[in-house]
């Protein structure tokens, strides 16, 4: 019988994106494809590219999850975070929905963000099937997220130049640790603890990353020396594209431009910069000898951007950046991936979002890390760790200080004259190549992947 599988990404385009190619990979390895996809969507963003999707995967079924409403009372205002909620305390509608597919599913993929439902889901006599999830950070944030439960952090909260050695684990800086996480009571800490919790119940942890990566981490992860039991550990990156037949806004300006000329701007999908921060990045790429392509971002959901580029920039830097013809600012949502594989783009200033990450590892793209929330500085100390890009880490966290037009255009200089940054950029990109080569370690994860799904080991 076909081997039927149903995805369930969460909200955001960090997350949407990567169950997505998981979607589209699987479904190329002869697997039945449903994606589960929880309604209403938080963004336009997410609609749009589901409806594009689903145009372009004829078959890939969708089935709509339409979630119960989060009381407006909330005191947390990140509707992301409030849409991983609303898809937890709906987790006792799936059964039926789950039960229906035909023919059965024999697993389900679920994310990160709402893996405590295999608590639910796991304890339902009507579903017979196994749980995946899919790890939309890097392997070494996982690794932290992995042993939450265990931890204390709020006793470390004053300890911040030192380091947490878990063991097993490289040891991790306790600077680079999110700052909600030192606070029990915040939503994002109780809900990743108790996602961790069901990370024991699942067959295996899909990961967009690759072994040569993320090499020690990896290794650590399944070596059975960690202080708790996990399961397989399975990195299968970096996730291809999927086809779609959207075009990007952007790309007539960049066929202009010369080779590597261009550092191209963006901190993903639904990070916004104060105005005064907004306008030292301006300032600071207009001091540059650089050309840039600027995705500029002022709120989190796309459906709320009301306000216009010369609002958000004034317009005395608005007209200077026309008048030098020297970079492009857009608002709009940007097909990053063609963007990343323009020849004339020779830098990426990225916020280190993990998918951000994996699309710059696998063209080789250098990177300038400002880190700014979540997950980044863990993704951050990757890049710089593997050679594929810069950090300066005393910029702070988000909203922690206002960094200079100067600093900006000192490390944008360093990214796109750094040669020796370049060659080594472009050794990850050999080895992510490698990764999907026939025999290559991500190849070959993705196989076993899909005999355990088969054989239903
Ligand atoms: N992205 C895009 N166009 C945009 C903004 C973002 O295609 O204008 C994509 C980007 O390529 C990535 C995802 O959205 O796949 C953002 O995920 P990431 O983990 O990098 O950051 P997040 O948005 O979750 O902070």
């Amino acid at each position: 019988m076909e081997t039927h599988v149903a995805l369930l990404p969460s909200a955001g385009m960090g997350h949407l994106m990567p169950f997505l190619r998981l979607a589209s990979m699987l479904a190329s390895r002869n697997c039945k494809v449903t994606l589960l996809t929880a309604q209403p969507a938080v963004s336009s963003a997410e609609s749009n590219h589901l409806n594009s999707f689903f145009t372009a995967h004829p078959h890939i079924q969708r089935l709509d999850f339409h979630v119960l409403p989060i009381h407006p009372s909330n005191p947390h205002h990140d509707p992301f975070f409030l849409q991983f909620e609303a898809i937890i305390r709906s987790v006792h509608l799936l059964p039926p929905l789950l039960s229906s597919l035909s023919p059965p599913i024999s697993a389900l993929f679920l994310d990160i963000a709402a893996a405590t439902c295999v608590d639910q889901l796991s304890d339902d006599p009507s579903l017979s099937i196994s749980y995946y999830i899919l790890s939309t950070t890097s392997a070494r944030f996982f690794s932290l997220i992995s042993h939450l439960p265990h931890l204390t952090l709020e006793d470390h909260s004053k300890y911040s130049n030192k380091k947490l050695q878990l063991p097993g684990l490289p040891p991790f800086s306790i600077s680079n640790i999110p700052p909600p996480l030192f606070n029990p009571e915040n939503l994002f800490t109780t809900q990743l603890i108790s996602n961790s919790r069901a990370i024991s119940k699942v067959k295996g942890i899909v990961s967009n990353t690759f072994r040569w990566f993320e090499s020690e981490t990896i290794e650590a992860l399944n070596s059975g020396n960690t202080s708790i039991t996990l399961p397989q550990f399975l990195p299968i990156g970096p996730f291809k594209p999927y086809e779609d037949d959207g075009k990007c806004c952007s790309l007539s300006w960049l066929d202009e431009q010369p080779t590597k000329s261009v550092v191209y701007v963006s901190f993903g999908s639904r990070t916004a910069m104060s105005k005064d921060q907004i306008k030292e990045l301006g300032e600071g790429l207009l001091k540059t000898t650089q050309k840039f392509l600027w995705v500029l971002k002022s709120v989190k959901v796309d459906k709320v951007e009301e306000t216009g580029l010369e609002e958000l920039l004034g317009s005395s830097l608005l007209g200077r950046i026309k008048e030098k013809r020297q970079g492009m600012v857009v608002k709009e949502w940007v097909k990053q991936e063609d963007i990343l594989a323009h020849p004339a783009i020779g830098g990426f200033f990225s916020h280190c979002g993990w998918n951000s990450v994996m699309e710059a590892a696998q063209r080789g793209m250098p990177m300038l890390a400002w880190t700014l929330n979540g997950d980044q500085r863990f993704n951050a100390e990757v890049v710089e760790k593997a050679g594929l890009g810069l950090w300066p880490k005393n910029w702070g966290w988000l909203g922690e200080r206002l960094v200079k037009s100067e600093e900006i255009e000192e490390k944008i200089e360093d990214l796109m004259q750094d040669h020796k940054l370049r060659s080594m950029a472009q050794k990850v990109g050999e080895e992510a190549i490698q990764a999907w080569e026939i025999g290559g370690t991500s190849e070959k994860v993705l196989g076993q992947i899909i005999e355990m799904l088969t054989l239903k080991v």
